[in-house]
């Protein structure tokens, strides 16, 4: 599953993270979820509690915010949300265009006790 391999590298930052908190409880934990990694939050959520068993972050309440995926126009530089992945400026019809958002895959907030 594609989730479980975006869970790993979100667990490894959490860890990172708790290293300098020990003894703490994590209450929850937020992520930005870019649409362009084509994660499902249910699985995202199946594969959060799969990883937190066992740690400091069992239990915790998983809030996930997802991230449009947004263009840039290098001819006209203008931004905007591409439809069902048509990476096209509406301005100008360029198909020169940069995904300025929308890959992220980020730790945001983290709740602990
Ligand atoms: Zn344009």
């Amino acid at each position: 599953m594609h989730e479980m391999s975006l869970m790993a590298s979100i667990f490894d930052i959490l860890t990172r993270h708790l290293e300098d908190y020990p003894g703490v409880t994590v209450k929850k934990v937020t992520l930005r979820i870019g649409s362009l990694t084509n994660a499902v939050p249910e699985a995202l959520e199946f594969c959060f509690s799969a990883f937190a068993q066992g740690t400091v972050v069992e239990g915790a309440q998983l809030e996930i915010i997802q991230v449009p995926i947004k263009i840039k126009c290098r001819e006209c530089q203008q931004e905007s949300e591409p439809v069902e992945f048509h990476f096209r400026c509406p301005g100008c019809g360029s198909l020169a265009v940069d995904v300025t958002q929308g890959r992220e895959l980020a730790l945001e907030s983290m709740e602990v006790e």
